[in-house]
Order: C-alpha cells, then sequence, then structure tokens
C-alpha cells in the first residue's frame, strides 16, 4: 500500500465544507492508502492562540473525524506535539532552506506585504517544519488543495537538497491534488466558499451547529429568481450549491434530484435539503459525544502515536547519523 500523510491545524470550528471537501475524502482514502493523519498543533502556535482553545479544538477535531468515519484501525492519528521526531526534522529543514525561498512562500508573503504586525519567526520557518512532517514518514502522496501546491513544492526541493548532500535518505512525495472533493459555498452569498475565517454564520453550517439552526440556514439560503431547479453554478449558484450539498449527503445523482424536482418550487427542495441536514447533524453529534464521553481518544492518540514514533524515530536516527550529530 503505498502511504499518505496529512496535516490538520486545529484552528477554529469544521464545517460542512471541511466534511465534504476533506473529512470525507479522507475516509475514502484510508481504503486505498497507508494514512497518517497527525494534528498539526506546532503549526497552530504560529499565530497567537489561547492554550485552551488550542485544547478544546484539538478534542473537537479528533471526535468529530472519528465520528464521521475515519478508522483507527486503518488510519494512524495522533498529535504532531506527541511525536519528537517532528520538531527534531523541522530544525535540520530550516537549516536545509535558504531565506529567499521562505521569502517567496505565499503566506508570509501576503501577511508581510499588508504589513501585518506581529508576524511570528515560526510563521516564517514552518514551511521547512511541514516538509519535515511528510518526508519523516516516507510519504508516497499528499493530499492537497491548489493554495498548496507551493508548500509541496519546496518540500519536494528540500528533501532532495538533503538526499544530493548527504546520500538518499528520503522517498520525494508527489502532490496529490483533490480536484475530485467538491467545493461548498456559503448560503448566503453562493459565489463564496463556505469558510471558517470569514464571519458569516448564516452561511456556514457547523458541524456542531444545533440541527434545527442548520435547518432553519438552509430555508433561509439565498437562491435567485429564475424559479427552476437546475444545475447551473454559473447562473444559479445558490440552488447548484444546495443540489451538491444534498447529492454528497445523500449519494444521489444530482441529475437525479433534479429531474425529481420538475416543476416544484425552491421551498420543496429547501425542505428537503433541511431535513438531510437535521438528519445527518443529529446522527453525526450523537457519535461526537459518545466519543467525547468514552475517553475513547486518549487510547486513540497513545496507539498512534506510538506507531508513527515508530517509524519517526528510526527516520530520524538515520538523518542524525548522516549530518553528524551521532558518533
Ligand atoms: P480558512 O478560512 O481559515 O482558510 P477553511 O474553512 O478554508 O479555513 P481550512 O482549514 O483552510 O478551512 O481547510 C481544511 C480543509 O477543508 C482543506 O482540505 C480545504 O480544502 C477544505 N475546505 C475548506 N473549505 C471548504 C469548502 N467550502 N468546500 C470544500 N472544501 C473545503
Ligand atoms: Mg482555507
Amino acid at each position: 500500500m503505498e502511504r499518505m500523510v496529512s496535516g490538520i491545524k486545529p484552528t477554529g470550528r469544521l464545517h460542512l465544507g471541511n466534511y465534504i471537501g476533506a473529512i470525507s475524502q479522507f475516509i475514502k482514502y484510508q481504503e486505498e492508502y497507508e494514512l497518517f493523519i497527525f494534528i498539526a498543533n506546532l503549526h497552530a502556535i504560529t499565530v497567537p492562540i489561547e492554550a485552551k482553545e488550542l485544547r478544546k479544538n484539538t478534542k473537537d477535531l479528533i471526535a468529530l473525524y472519528l465520528a464521521c468515519g475515519l478508522d483507527p484501525e486503518k488510519t494512524t492519528l495522533f498529535l504532531q506535539s506527541d511525536v519528537d521526531a517532528h520538531a527534531k526534522l523541522g530544525w535540520v529543514m530550516t537549516c536545509t532552506s535558504y531565506v529567499g525561498e521562505l521569502q517567496r512562500m505565499t503566506q508570509y508573503k501576503d501577511k508581510t506585504a499588508k504589513g501585518e504586525s506581529g508576524i511570528t519567526a515560526g510563521l516564517f520557518t514552518y514551511p521547512p517544519l511541514m516538509a519535515g512532517d511528510i518526508i519523516l514518514y516516507d510519504a508516497d502522496y499528499v493530499p492537497v488543495g491548489k493554495d498548496q501546491t507551493q508548500h509541496v513544492e519546496l518540500t519536494r526541493d528540500l528533501a532532495e537538497r538533503f538526499n544530493n548532500r548527504y546520500s538518499d535518505t528520503f522517498k520525494i512525495p508527489k502532490p496529490l491534488t483533490t480536484s475530485v472533493g467538491q467545493k461548498i459555498c456559503s448560503l448566503q452569498d453562493p459565489t463564496k466558499k463556505m469558510s471558517k475565517s470569514v464571519t458569516d454564520p448564516k452561511g456556514t453550517i457547523d458541524l456542531l451547529d444545533d440541527p434545527n439552526v442548520a435547518r432553519k440556514k438552509i430555508m433561509s439560503a439565498v437562491t435567485d429568481s429564475i424559479g427552476i431547479i437546475q444545475y447551473d453554478p454559473e447562473n444559479q449558484p445558490g440552488i447548484s450549491n444546495l443540489l451538491t450539498i444534498q447529492s454528497v449527503l445523500t449519494n444521489e445523482p444530482i441529475e437525479s434530484i433534479v429531474s425529481r424536482y420538475q416543476g416544484k418550487g425552491y421551498g420543496e427542495l429547501k425542505k428537503e435539503i433541511g431535513q438531510t441536514i437535521f438528519d445527518f447533524l443529529t446522527d453525526l453529534q450523537s457519535k461526537y459525544k459518545a466519543i467525547i464521553e468514552s475517553g475513547k481518544i486518549d487510547e486513540v492518540l497513545k496507539q498512534g502515536a506510538e506507531k508513527a514514533n515508530y517509524i519517526a524515530n528510526k527516520k530520524i536516527r538515520k538523518v542524525y547519523k548522516k549530518v553528524g550529530f551521532t558518533l
């Protein structure tokens, strides 16, 4: 089985877009790949975050991923901070990077261009840390959105640079662009993507929203005045977005939903989708609660860290030998 590694930053609450675009993809990938998922808490402190919030986010994130169907028997799920080799290799990768190439990374570039204050040195050096996260496990693939391809390019460059300098050590990972993962838009402005950093509570369905509140959000979703139910993201972004949500959550093809609603109004369609969301969240949240209460999280993380440490420590020992740390 080929290996895939991915990190999730424990910042903010998860929403329906995250589920459809990312989590549901991982659930599929765990059947096809040897999957390693870590909670990227070292990355989370590159911007200010309260310890209490970080703790809560981390717990929620893990409980939600498990509730969505991530199987700890198939997937190695762990905290980045539980595997010391991430920080160790991060340093070696920082010393393999040039200031110039890090200055070109868009996140850092955008923030400095805007003249933002309080940018940490960690925000500048997080790309080499991320490179280490991936090559530590000899990953074959990294799933990436379009905004992340630059990071994978850097990872490949750094791995190759190290291999050339010291001899073959790291596998060069390939990006797996997840274009199949559907993009979900805001219910209030369907030309923009649903997102956790934009304050748009009525447009965003959080996975921990009260199911009744979520149903209301669907009922008041912005549509159009065309009045025909069809999939046309260009001219009817609101209706198309709702059709996508319904189709993904029920596995019914969009064409089939459209044909069922020939000659019917938007209100009826929204009612059905509102019910779908209600049922989906009710089921998900009852699993989430059971996981939080069971104490299962600690067990999953312990088991994940054990497996990750075994692989990561072997790799870091090799690296330490090659750079001359081991006498
Ligand atoms: P931010 O606004 O801070 O960027 P976000 O809501 O975009 O947050 P991320 O943490 O950036 O969430 O993304 C986590 C994962 O969820 C990524 O794989 C991303 O592609 C996916 N994702 C985020 N928003 C959507 C969306 N609206 N539709 C589909 N996938 C999404
Ligand atoms: Mg994003």
